[in-house]
C-alpha cells in the first residue's frame, strides 16, 4: 500500500461552488493589496470538472458579483441575459391564474437581476481565480476534517481504488492530507466536512436546527418564440399546496421557470422537505407539476437536455452557526448563506467567501490564524449588507414550517409589520430539523399518488432522470452511503414510518424488497447517487450518513 501523501498549503477552499471561488480569488486580490509575499491557496472539487456537481435555479443579484470583479462586464463573465419580466402564478389542477402585480411581494421583484447558468458562472470564476494565482484541483474529494484538539490543521482527501469490500485494487491511491494554516469549507448544503466541524466545535449552540428544501431541477430546449429570454415564472397551489382530504400532504415549496436565452429554460419545483408524510415523493411531485396544462403547454413542444437536485438550506439566519473555529471558516450554503423568501443565494454566498478572505488575508499578515482572528469574519459579516438582507426576513422560513395558510400569513404580517422579520412578540419563530417532522400514525401517510396525466409529456421515471444528469461512479467501489443499523429501518422505521427514504430520494437509490424469503431487504444503488443529501436530512432516525465516494464520482452537470 503506497504511503499518503501531504501536501501544505497556506489557505485549502474545500468546493468550487460561487462561495470558495469567490473567497479564492478575492484572497488572491486581498494579497495583492497587503503587498504580502505570495499565499499558496488551493482549492479541491470532488465534481469530475468545475461546475459539475453545481446547481442553482439561477437567478443572479449582480451585488456581490460588483464588488468581486467590478470589471465582470468587460471581462467575459457568462452573465449576459437581464431578468426582462416576472410573473407569480396560483395554480390550481388545471388553471394558471396570475397574481396581480401589486400583490406579488417586492423580495419577487427581480430588476436588475440576471438569469444565468450557474455552471458557467463558476467555470468563469475559476478561471478568474486561477490568473490570480490559485491552484484548483478537480475530482478531489475532502473525506475528514484533520484537527488537533480545537484546532482544524486541514482535510484528508478521500482514497481511491479501493475496492466494495474495502479492499485495495491495484490502481489504489490514498488520499493526500492537505495541511493548511486556514481550512474554509465551502461544500455546499449539508456538506459531511461541514458536519463533522460543526459538531466537532459546538457550532450551532444556541441555533435554531437547519431545515432543508430539496430543489429538483431540469434544462429544456424550445423552438425560439415559446418562452422568452429573461422572463421569470414562479408557481404556487398545485402540486405541493392542493387541497386534498389528507391535508398533510401539503408542504412548502413551488415550481420556477426562468428563460435562460430564446431557446432554453430551466424549469423546477422546490419541495420543503419538512414534509410531514412519510410517502411524499418529490421526484413524483415535479413529474406532476410538469404535467399541469399551463407548464406542459410550454415543455411538450422541447427536448429535455439535463435533469439535477440539491438540498438548499433554507433556516435563515437563525439558524445559521458559528462560520469560525480555530483554523477553519465556512462559506455559502454550507452556513446557510440563503435568502429563501427571494429564492437566491449565489449572491449570498459569494459575499460570505469574500468576507472570510478579508478575514483570513488579516489572519495570515499577522500570523495569527486563532479563533480570535477568524472570529473578525463573524464580525465583517454582521456589518454586512448580506446580515441586513438575512435578517429582514429571519423568520420567513419558520412561518410556513408551520402549515402553508399560517406561512402566508406570517409573511404577510412580516412584510406590513414595521419590525421586519417579528411576527407580533415572537422572535424568533420556531424550527423543526426535517427529520423530525414525519407522521408516526399510517392514517396520515397518503398512497402516492400517480404522477400527473397527460397526453404528451411522458413522467420521467428517476432512472431517466439519473441518466439526464449525466451521473457516472466506479461502481466497485464502498458504499457511500452507510445505512449504520438495518435494524432500525426494519423494526422502527418500517412499522413508524414506513421506509421512507425511497421515496424521499430523488435517483431510485434505496429500494426496499419485502419478498426476498429473509424479510425486507434493502437494496442501494449507490452510483445513481445525486449527492442532493435528502436521504441523509430527512431520515428520521439519523442513520443514515451520506459520506464523499471517490472524486470525480456522481453528477456531470453541463448547464445547471
Ligand atoms: Fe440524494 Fe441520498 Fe438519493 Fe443520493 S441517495 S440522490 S444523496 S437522496
Amino acid at each position: 500500500m503506497s504511503d499518503r501523501e501531504t501536501l501544505e498549503v497556506d489557505v485549502l477552499i474545500v468546493g468550487a461552488g460561487p462561495a470558495g471561488l469567490a473567497c479564492a480569488l478575492h484572497l488572491g486580490e486581498q494579497a495583492r493589496w497587503r503587498a504580502s509575499p505570495k499565499l499558496s491557496i488551493l482549492v479541491i472539487e470532488k465534481g469530475a470538472g468545475i461546475g459539475a456537481h453545481t446547481l442553482s435555479g439561477a437567478v443572479l443579484d449582480p451585488l456581490a458579483l460588483d464588488e468581486l470583479v467590478p470589471s465582470w462586464r468587460q471581462h467575459g463573465a457568462p452573465v449576459r441575459q437581464p431578468v426582462t419580466s416576472t410573473e407569480l402564478l396560483f395554480l390550481t389542477d388545471r388553471k394558471a391564474t396570475k397574481v396581480p402585480h401589486c400583490l406579488v411581494p417586492e423580495y419577487l421583484n427581480n430588476r436588475g437581476n440576471y438569469v444565468v447558468s450557474v455552471c458557467e458562472l463558476v467555470r468563469w470564476l475559476a478561471e478568474q481565480a486561477k490568473e490570480r494565482g490559485v491552484e484548483i484541483l478537480e475530482g478531489v474529494a475532502g473525506s475528514e476534517v484533520l484537527s488537533r484538539g480545537t484546532t482544524v490543521l486541514g482535510v484528508r482527501c478521500a482514497d481511491s481504488g479501493l475496492s466494495k469490500d474495502g479492499q485495495p485494487k491495484p490502481n489504489f491511491q490514498p488520499g493526500a492530507d492537505i495541511r493548511a494554516k486556514v481550512t474554509v469549507l465551502a461544500e455546499g448544503s449539508h456538506g459531511s466536512l461541514a458536519r463533522q466541524f460543526r459538531a466537532l466545535h459546538d457550532l450551532d449552540t444556541g441555533r435554531l436546527p437547519q431545515t432543508y428544501s430539496l430543489g429538483l431541477k431540469e434544462l429544456w430546449e424550445l423552438p425560439p418564440g415559446v418562452f422568452p429570454a429573461g422572463k421569470i415564472v414562479h408557481t404556487f397551489g398545485f402540486p405541493l399546496q392542493k387541497l386534498q382530504a389528507l391535508r398533510r400532504t401539503q408542504c412548502f415549496g413551488g415550481g420556477f421557470l426562468y428563460g435562460l436565452d430564446g431557446t432554453h429554460v430551466a424549469a423546477g419545483l422546490v419541495v420543503g422537505l419538512d414534509y410531514v408524510a412519510p410517502r411524499l415523493d418529490p421526484h413524483a411531485e415535479f413529474n406532476r407539476w410538469k404535467s399541469h396544462p399551463y407548464v406542459r403547454a410550454l415543455l411538450e413542444k422541447g427536448t429535455l437536455v439535463e435533469h439535477g437536485a440539491k438540498a438548499l438550506a433554507e433556516g435563515g439566519y437563525y439558524a445559521m452557526p458559528r462560520l469560525y473555529a480555530c483554523g477553519c471558516c465556512m462559506v455559502g450554503d454550507s452556513a446557510g448563506f440563503v435568502n429563501v423568501a427571494r429564492g437566491k443565494g449565489i449572491h449570498l454566498a459569494m459575499k460570505s467567501g469574500m468576507l472570510a478572505a478579508e478575514a483570513i488575508a488579516a489572519a495570515l499578515a499577522r500570523n495569527d490564524c486563532g479563533l480570535k482572528a477568524l472570529g473578525s469574519y463573524e464580525d465583517l459579516f454582521q456589518m454586512s449588507w448580506a446580515r441586513s438582507e438575512l435578517y429582514s426576513v429571519r423568520n420567513w422560513r419558520a412561518g410556513f414550517a408551520q402549515g402553508v395558510s399560517r406561512g402566508v400569513a406570517h409573511d404577510l404580517c412580516q412584510r406590513f409589520s414595521e419590525s421586519g422579520g417579528k411576527v407580533f412578540s415572537r422572535d424568533p419563530l420556531p424550527l423543526k430539523a426535517p427529520s423530525q417532522t414525519l407522521a408516526r400514525r399510517a392514517a396520515l401517510w397518503p398512497v402516492p399518488l400517480p404522477p400527473g396525466k397527460s397526453e404528451t409529456l411522458p413522467a420521467l421515471s428517476k432512472e431517466t432522470a439519473v441518466f439526464h444528469s449525466g451521473t457516472q461512479a466506479e461502481e466497485d467501489q464502498p458504499c457511500h452511503l452507510k445505512v449504520q443499523d438495518l435494524q432500525i429501518c426494519v423494526q422502527r422505521c418500517a412499522p413508524e414510518f414506513g421506509q421512507p427514504c425511497q421515496y424521499c430520494c430523488p435517483a431510485g437509490v434505496y429500494e426496499w424488497q419485502q419478498d426476498s424469503g429473509l424479510g425486507p431487504a434493502l437494496h442501494l444503488n449507490p452510483s445513481n447517487c445525486l449527492h442532493c443529501k435528502a436521504c441523509d436530512i430527512k431520515d428520521p432516525y439519523g442513520n443514515i450518513l451520506w459520506t464523499v465516494p471517490e472524486g470525480g464520482g456522481g453528477p456531470r452537470y453541463q448547464r445547471m
